[in-house]
């Protein structure tokens, strides 16, 4: 199975996936692609004087090595943090990583999140699926057979997000906290900006999630209930 998890910024995917991507690896074999459209160029609040490039550098290399851990690659699309854009080129961009990839399922950002590059990123991601096998879409690799089943992660601390499915990841929670702690910047960048580090939120809405489904801890999500995005049953861990 191939799986594409589409985020605004280099650790978006980690705080509510990793968990569910270290299900599927436990399960079976897996091609796990994360793909990020922003440079995550202002996410260094904790050192406002490291410049850009700096920061770009850094956070693509942390989230290239957790890619690695979880077996999969890492894909950034480069527009400037915080001014994601829906452009017919991020568009088709995303599209043809789609296609590359040969997608059996996207995971993406809710439509409504704290930032509107989550919302934007969501948007895209939402459009790119459904072009990714349209045949009249030219990019450099060919339309997938078929659309992929596509679902949305939990928005940044659960606001205005209630899901309709969930993974049980207590046997891998350690494993996820770890993956977090290698996005070293955005510990200390998340903890500046929001008072919590990324393990702390891992914890506290993956606990609220577990109690939700009677487990220890749990991702949430919900399927993306757009034609032709859906298919019976579940295609999660
Ligand atoms: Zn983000």
């Amino acid at each position: 199975m191939n799986i594409v998890c589409v985020g605004a910024h280099q650790d978006d995917i980690e705080v509510n996936c990793s968990g569910t991507l270290l299900k599927y690896r436990q399960k079976g074999d897996v091609n796990i692609t994360i793909v990020v459209l922003s440079n995550g160029d202002k996410g260094s609040q904790h050192n406002p004087s490291m410049p850009y490039e700096e920061v770009t550098r850094m956070r693509n290399a942390e989230a290239t090595r957790v890619a690695e851990a979880l077996g999969g690659r890492y894909i950034c699309m480069g527009q400037p943090d915080e001014y994601i854009r829906d452009t017919d080129e991020a568009r088709n961009q995303l599209v043809d990583i789609l296609r590359e990839a040969q997608a059996d399922v996207v995971f993406t950002l809710p439509p409504v999140d704290y930032n509107t590059d989550h919302m934007v990123t969501s948007q895209i991601t939402f459009h790119a699926v459904m072009l990714a096998a349209v045949q009249t879409i030219f990019t450099d690799h060919d339309p997938l057979p078929t659309t992929p089943v596509t679902y949305y992660m939990e928005s940044v601390v659960g606001l205005e997000w209630q899901p309709t499915h969930y993974v049980d990841i207590s046997d891998v929670f350690e494993q996820k906290c770890e993956l977090l702690r290698m996005h070293t910047s955005q510990m200390l960048n998340a903890e500046r900006f929001g008072g919590l580090d990324l393990v702390k939120v891992a914890q506290i809405v993956g606990a609220y999630r577990g109690m939700q489904c009677r487990v220890e801890y749990a991702e949430g999500f919900k399927p993306v209930l757009a034609w032709p995005r859906v298919r019976p049953g579940t295609m999660l861990p």
